[in-house]
Parts: C-alpha cells; sequence; structure tokens
C-alpha cells in the first residue's frame, strides 16, 4: 500500500520514475495501463495532483478525470459497446493505491454486482 505524497506509487509515475503505459494525458490528467488488467481494456485515469480519494476532488477535477476517462473509451473502441468506471474506495471499497484513480474496464461482459 502507498499513503503518502513521497512515497506514492502514482505520483512517482506521474514523475516519470516509475514507467507506465501511457495512453492518454491532459494538463491535469493521466491515463495509463493498469500493470494487472481484469478485462481487455483496463486503463487507470488519475489526477496528476496527489488526492487519496474520489470524495477529496473538487468538482472541476473529478470533472477532468471523468472527461479523460471517457476519451479513453472512445480511444480504446469500448465507448459503443459499454464500459465501466470504478473508484474503489477505502478499505472495503478495495482501494489498494491510496492516490485517487479511476479503472476504465471494458472490451468483455462484466458481471454485476461485482464480487
Ligand atoms: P485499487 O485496488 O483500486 O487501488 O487499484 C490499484 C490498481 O493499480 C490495481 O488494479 C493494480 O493492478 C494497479 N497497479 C499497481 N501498480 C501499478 C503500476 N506500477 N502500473 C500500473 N498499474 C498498477
Ligand atoms: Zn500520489
Amino acid at each position: 500500500m502507498t499513503d503518502s505524497v513521497n512515497d506514492c506509487l502514482f505520483c512517482r509515475i506521474v514523475a516519470g520514475e516509475i514507467p507506465a503505459t501511457v495512453v492518454a494525458e491532459t494538463d491535469t490528467t493521466l491515463a495509463f495501463r493498469d500493470i494487472d488488467p481484469k478485462a481487455p481494456t483496463h486503463v487507470l485515469v488519475i489526477p496528476k495532483e496527489h488526492h487519496r480519494a474520489v470524495g477529496d476532488l473538487d468538482p472541476v477535477l473529478a470533472g477532468q478525470v471523468l472527461a479523460t476517462a471517457h476519451q479513453v473509451a472512445k480511444s480504446e473502441g469500448v465507448d459503443e459497446t459499454g464500459y465501466r468506471l470504478v473508484f474503489n474506495t477505502g478499505r472495503d471499497g478495495g482501494q489498494t493505491v491510496f492516490h485517487v484513480h479511476c479503472h476504465v474496464l471494458g472490451g468483455r461482459g462484466l458481471s454485476w454486482p461485482p464480487g
């Protein structure tokens, strides 16, 4: 688990200290492929600025994360077939990296409810 800015995996990806397969970038957001994909499309969209969880984002930045997620769905070709955006939050939500991230999942039928 990572939980501080100095020791934050995703801040280190933003800084270029850890490699990632970047698929989209804006002034305020970065999108890169999940290292352990759970679906044919599995991309993480993060704000470049460190925030712990989705509830810590101001509405403008939250909207920018969602807009990038939708752009990724389009560029991955899953916007027509469908996709799922997930913000795992806190212990029971299964959050393991405490730099807020939006999972963009698609490319196969996704079960509901999740396990
Ligand atoms: P969560 O469980 O919602 O906190 O999701 C964290 C996600 O980060 C998991 O799906 C991991 O596979 C993914 N992940 C962990 N390390 C890396 C990395 N270095 N590059 C890309 N994705 C990663
Ligand atoms: Zn961070």
